[in-house]
């Protein structure tokens, strides 16, 4: 796995690297958030090991931008006792564990590979009804169609999927797959819907991509 290791102590994210090295893992290190922030954004990992006490911030700030982005690498939290008070909090803001400091090597290796576990199965393959959409590939099947999406049109319907059932408004769909302050008097959701629906719509059948009057748009769960 590629793992990005997010800790200012040099002496503990030398301990973890070797040993994550050692048990065939990829591993690059950040010491500042600044730093976890640009490489999280700039190259993709399976797993990030995020220290919460960064010189220039708090983790919580670099799991919140990592999160806004869509993104759902794993994140294991890394934090020393009496450091979080609220675990709860944690996990709520995108979290997937967190391990307590002093850290035993075994007890991270087997959070890795349970992180390791839950990315794949989480990121994999989605499905709602006859829809599926394969993450990796970003080819989406629908009855007979099985089409390659340009990565705005799969952004979209990802966003769509993760949320089945919930009716999604243009704004929300906006900020989440084009970014926050894109224009929102733009019809570029319309736009795009109507891409999708194009290349998986059945003719004589509903519409993969449910258009809910007045309020915005909902793929069936
Ligand atoms: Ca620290």
């Amino acid at each position: 796995m590629r793992i990005l290791l997010v800790e200012d102590e040099d002496r503990i994210a030398s301990f973890m690297a070797s040993g994550l090295t050692a048990e065939g893992h990829a591993v690059e290190r950040a010491g500042t958030a600044a730093q976890a922030l640009g490489m999280s954004f700039a190259h993709e990992y399976d797993l990030i090991l995020l220290d919460l006490m960064l010189p220039d911030g708090d983790g919580r700030e670099v799991l919140q931008a990592v999160r806004a982005r869509n993104s759902d690498v794993p994140v294991v939290v890394l934090t020393a006792l009496g450091e979080i008070d609220d675990k709860v909090a944690l996990l709520d803001l995108g979290a997937d564990d967190y391990l307590v400091k002093p850290i035993a090597f075994a007890e991270l290796a087997a959070r890795v590979r349970a992180a390791a576990r839950h990315g794949q199965q989480s990121a994999r393959a989605l499905s709602s009804g006859e829809l599926e959409l394969d993450t990796k590939t970003r080819i989406a099947t629908c009855g007979e169609r099985s089409v390659d999406l340009p990565s705005r049109e799969f952004a979209l319907l990802e966003y769509l999927m993760r949320h089945a059932g919930q009716v999604l408004t243009r704004q929300q769909i906006l900020d989440a797959v084009w970014g926050f302050g894109f224009e929102s008097a733009s019809n570029i959701v319309d736009v795009y819907v109507g891409y999708l629906r194009r290349k998986l719509d059945e003719p004589g059948r509903p519409s993969v991509i449910e258009t809910v009057r007045g309020a915005g748009y909902r793929v069936r769960a």
